[in-house]
């Protein structure tokens, strides 16, 4: 019988690409069928796209049946109800969607989109047949005082409290230190798998052996010169790109990264 702690597992690297508040419906298609005729140069590495709700069902038409991922932005953790402006999980399915990108920095700091409401959304998104993607990541002056453990912890602990360990290989976590998101400022590789190696053994003590199962990515000024570097940590499984995945060669550049992994 083969000794389970010999096994060595293999996570298919991830690049996901938010693309904000940018794009018309015309230039997403136009992305998508770019994307998918380059996607055979990267057919090792899992894609997928968070493009903005007008032009979600539109992506999803193209790149879904390729097997590329297409992500919302965020959604309500309610199935249905009195929530002007909000979209559910089901509504998401509807539309095309294969999952979701949840607690952004950008979500939590303008829009008040807190680990209380987290720890219903995943589930939620899970229950939909979404894969979410969870994000998490320390502010600068977290990191200053010394707390990014504690804070990265609290946002796992948080996000993940619904979740049942049969379900947790379902869910993606990006590591985003919200001082390296869209500054220009990249984190280290160093500094990015220290913290993605915190994250992991938060998910062992809370899911045990499916913690290896677990995707973790790095987000924040990923770009193709530093993909590369940045993907050599042994817990960086890949990257969740925001300004660098608007052009389709360098998501690519980016994806073909992982390839050296
Ligand atoms: C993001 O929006 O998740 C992100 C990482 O942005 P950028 O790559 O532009 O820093």
């Amino acid at each position: 019988m083969p000794d389970v702690t010999d096994q060595i597992i293999e996570r298919t690297p991830l690049v996901a690409g938010n693309w904000k508040m940018f794009k018309l419906r015309g230039e997403a298609r136009a992305f998508a069928h770019a994307l998918a005729a380059g996607l055979d140069q990267v057919d090792e590495v899992d894609l997928a796209i968070c493009p903005p709700l007008t032009c979600l069902a539109d992506v999803a038409a193209i790149l879904a049946p390729l097997g590329v991922g297409v992500l919302a932005q965020t959604a309500h953790q309610a199935a249905s109800g009195a929530f002007t402006g909000e979209v559910s999980m089901s509504m998401l399915v509807d539309a095309g969607a294969t999952g979701v990108l949840l607690g952004h920095s950008e979500r939590r700091a303008l829009y008040g989109e807190s680990d209380g409401a987290l720890a219903e959304k995943v589930p939620a998104a899970l229950a939909a047949g979404l894969e979410p993607i969870l994000c998490v990541g320390e502010s600068e002056a977290e990191r200053d005082a010394g707390v990014t453990e504690e804070r990265l912890a609290e946002q796992v602990r948080h996000g993940l409290a619904g979740v049942a360990s049969s379900l947790a290989s379902d869910v993606v976590i990006a590591y985003e230190p919200v001082w390296a998101i869209g500054t220009g400022r990249t984190a280290t590789p160093a500094i990015a798998q220290a913290a993605h190696a915190h994250i992991r053994a938060v998910l062992e003590e809370l899911f045990g052996a499916a913690a290896d199962e677990m995707r973790i990515l790095y987000g924040g000024s990923v770009k193709p010169a530093n993909a590369a570097e940045l993907f050599a940590g042994p817990d960086v499984d890949g990257a969740l790109v925001g300004g660098a995945s608007l052009a389709v060669g360098d998501l690519l550049a980016i994806a073909a990264g992982a390839l050296a992994r």
